[in-house]
């Protein structure tokens, strides 16, 4: 998906919108956390403001991942927001800033794909939970700790130590 800055330059700081869908299969093959995904539905909007480029929007998708604490899979309904900045490449905004986050345009258009499945994979977990607390696997028995609970004791305790714990736990 490419904007033709011409397009926004005769817009005079009216919004345009946008509609796109990101390929699936490159996204999953780029993060290995991901064990599917749906297209993911892109809508945004782009303005020109001043001499600077805003595009932002929100991108949607489901995202099947393993859970990294009890492996159980479980489907992501995600909802991504994106904003990004851009302006000509020799606009001397560009070197006020160095660290800005302010795009540098060469061509005559912003080209969109590739920085939207940066954002993307940015906002995808290293870590996929299916719950923030989910209470994983005992690591004595191996019972999923999410749907029962189990009598093993996991405290790890350095037999060398246990003594001293023992001591702890009377002078309580
Ligand atoms: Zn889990
Ligand atoms: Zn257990």
């Amino acid at each position: 998906m490419n904007i033709k800055l011409t397009e926004l330059d005769h817009r005079k700081g009216e919004p345009l919108s946008f509609q796109v869908t990101l390929d699936a299969v490159d996204l999953k093959n780029r993060h290995h956390e991901i064990r599917s995904l749906t297209p993911v539905e892109v809508e945004g909007d782009a303005v020109k403001l001043g001499n600077l480029y805003y595009v932002k929007g929100d991108m949607k998708a489901d995202i099947d991942f393993i859970c990294a604490r009890c492996l159980n899979p479980f489907t992501q309904h995600a909802s991504i927001p994106f904003s990004e900045t851009f302006a000509l490449a020799d606009d001397p905004v560009l070197e006020d800033d160095e660290d800005s986050d302010i795009h540098p345009l060469e061509g005559d258009q912003i080209e969109l794909d590739t920085l939207l499945q940066e954002d993307f994979l940015l906002a995808m977990p290293t870590f996929p939970l299916c719950e923030e607390d989910c209470k994983g696997l005992c690591p004595t028995c191996g019972v999923n700790r999410n749907d029962s609970p189990c009598t093993c004791s996991n405290e790890r305790i350095d037999p060398r130590l246990a003594g001293l714990a023992d001591l702890f736990k009377d002078n309580k």
